[in-house]
């Protein structure tokens, strides 16, 4: 038999820069479906794929093609690739690529079509289907592109059906749901969303995605969304996240549902639930508003793993060149096949050249200082087959956590039922838990009288309150005149806590001024169920409970672990005129034979204060 190479390319220029593309094209779950591909799913049939392969079919009706996939090859926002290797059907293999390349007006974009088709019959076949299908649609669908991102929404479908026979039910949600949330800008950009989106979009709809995408606070379009899940125009769920390739292995209606272990085939190992990093909350319009199909049209979209700014195979003894676009921050660039672990710090005066190489047997924890483009030389020295990935670990994550909404005051009313099982621990990694109080509370007690002294403290929890929100934490309780609120990241408590410090400066109702002190900790946690609300225990909550005595007022203590965050190093090094700070070592009750280094941070006072 004579196998047929074939090669169809076809050449795109976009208004868009690869940057802005890049989020669009790097979904190939909405790009595939937008190509007129057909659905896919993953079979069995031959136990024996490789680690990180899949084996995948379209859809019963289809079912005369099966492949063997490969792991998706991406440099952001550069350039991706997946190659299938047919076992069945006309072709024999097939290498689609996608590039992006800047120019002056934007971007060209190539689409690549590379392989080879068993008989002469597939060679004409596929060269009728590829020309047929991607010819026009290709242009098509870039021009779509660049307009939802000019117009700063999500995609659309060409012919969006209506699950709704009155279109002016349409207006009747956004109406109600403006009522109820008080915010009628973002309920009309939600509804509008839910009629017209593209459906791949619609079957994951991520808060943050589109806080980002209309320039609006994440908080704002989180209240909108929980609102719109109780008026059943939206449906809520939680997507489980293995925490070592951050693939979303199971969707879960309730956090009830959740069993340990869960089992990642991409990785073929087991893991546990991590309340924090590893269960996102995820957003899908009610079937009955919208109904969405359940369509898959690729596995391991390099969208989902957006964490990977790299992810490349290189063989034995391999050394490739990969462009990247990286942020400024802290990145990890490592192998599947090591423990080698490379840190690259990333700022616009690093290197712009550098070669990393993986050798076998070497655990040394490398450090690189890259540019944010850099022209990286990755040399594979081993005898193996190596994944190589390149993980951003400073950027924030795409993704609204279990533990920050939990405790959300909004969504505990709305939804009092979505608790963690009964008796179940839940591990909650990387938590930073910020504790507060009053410093000056028994001067307000004894001035004010205890009525009106309560009422000040009862005001200062919800000024409190709305500047942990605003900074993406969440209050888990109170005890006494005390806070106990967590954060994804220690500069968001930082900042939440100057943020109510500063209000209660401000607000001259009360002689003294209310004044604020509190405690951060970063560290694991474990979350239960206790008293109907979620509660996290252990020595990172008492750690950062024992941090609040050791403040003065308007002054907060941070540990050490806290303070290696980088976002918070940089909220102080551009603050380095207004802030006091003082570094110490200290050790408390309870961990007597154990020193901690804090740091103790306040703002100098302003040589101009007015006094009134
Ligand atoms: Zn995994």
């Amino acid at each position: 038999m004579i196998d047929y190479d074939f090669s169809h390319s076809w050449q795109v220029e976009s208004s868009s820069t690869p940057e802005q593309l890049w989020p669009i094209l790097s979904d190939t779950n909405r790009l595939f479906r937008d190509l007129g591909e057909l659905p896919v799913e993953q079979t069995n049939l031959t136990q024996n794929s490789r680690k990180g392969y899949r084996e995948l079919t379209y859809e019963p009706l289809h079912r005369t093609d099966m492949w063997e996939e490969e792991p998706y090859q991406w440099e952001k926002p550069y350039h991706l690739s997946v190659k299938r290797n047919y076992k069945s059907g006309y072709l024999k293999d097939l290498l689609i690529s996608v590039d992006i390349s800047p120019i002056e007006s934007g971007s060209v974009v190539t689409f690549r079509f590379r392989g080879e088709t068993r008989r002469l019959t597939g060679y004409m076949y596929i060269k009728w289907r590829f020309n047929s299908r991607f010819k026009f649609r290709i242009r098509q669908l870039v021009h779509s592109y660049d307009q939802s991102i000019s117009e700063q929404r999500i995609p659309r479908n060409k012919k969006h059906r209506f699950s709704l026979s009155n279109p002016r039910r349409w207006d009747h949600f956004t109406d109600r749901l403006s009522d109820i949330s008080r915010e009628r800008e973002i309920s009309t950009l939600l509804i509008k969303t839910i009629q017209k989106g593209n459906e791949s979009d619609l079957k994951q709809l991520n808060p943050q995605k589109l806080a980002l995408l209309w320039n609006k606070p994440l908080s704002s379009v989180l209240r909108v969304m929980l609102f719109a899940s109780k008026l059943d125009i939206l449906n809520f769920s939680w997507n489980i996240l293995c925490p070592h390739c951050r693939t979303n292995v199971k969707n879960i209606k309730k956090l009830k549902e959740i069993t340990d272990p869960v089992y990642c085939s991409q990785c073929e190992e087991d893991f546990n639930v991590d309340f924090h990093q590893g269960l996102e909350l995820t957003f899908q319009p009610h079937p009955l508003i919208r109904k969405i199909p359940k369509k898959t049209y690729c596995f391991g979209n390099p969208a989902e793993q957006y964490h990977l700014d790299l992810n490349i195979t290189l063989n034995p003894g391999q050394k490739r060149f990969v462009k990247i676009n990286l942020s400024e921050g802290v990145y990890r660039i490592y192998s599947d096949k090591s423990n080698e672990v490379i840190q690259a710090e990333v700022d616009e005066d690093g290197l712009s050249n550098a070669t990393i190489h993986f050798r076998k047997g070497r655990s040394l924890t490398d450090k690189v200082y890259l540019s944010t483009t850099p022209n990286l030389i990755i040399h594979n020295q081993t005898d193996e087959v190596m994944m190589i990935r390149c993980e951003n670990v400073s950027k924030e994550k795409f993704t609204v956590s279990a533990a920050e909404i939990s405790s959300w005051q909004l969504f505990r009313n709305l939804f009092p039922e979505e608790l963690i099982r009964d008796k179940k621990k839940l591990n909650a990694e990387n938590l930073t838990i910020l504790f507060t109080d009053l410093y000056n509370s028994s001067d307000l007690y004894r001035k004010d009288g205890d009525e009106s002294a309560i009422g000040i403290v009862m005001d200062h929890f919800d000024v409190l309150e709305q500047a942990i929100i605003e900074e993406r934490g969440s209050v888990v309780k109170t005890i006494g005149d005390s806070v106990m609120a967590i954060f994804p990241k220690p500069a968001n408590a930082v900042r939440a806590f100057y943020k109510a410090d500063q209000i209660f400066k401000e607000n001259t109702d009360h002689d003294p001024p209310i004044e604020l002190k509190g405690g951060i900790h970063k560290g694991d946690c474990m979350a239960v169920t206790l008293n109907n609300r979620i509660d996290y225990f252990g020595n990172t909550v008492n750690v950062a409970s024992r941090l609040v005595g050791f403040a003065g007022g308007s002054e907060v203590v941070i540990s050490s672990e806290a303070y290696s965050c980088p976002e918070l190093k940089d909220y102080v090094r551009t603050r380095e005129h207004s802030l006091k700070k003082h570094f110490r070592e200290v050790t408390f009750k309870g961990f007597e034979n154990e020193s901690f280094e804090i740091l103790q941070m306040s703002h100098k006072e302003s040589p101009l204060r007015l006094v009134v």
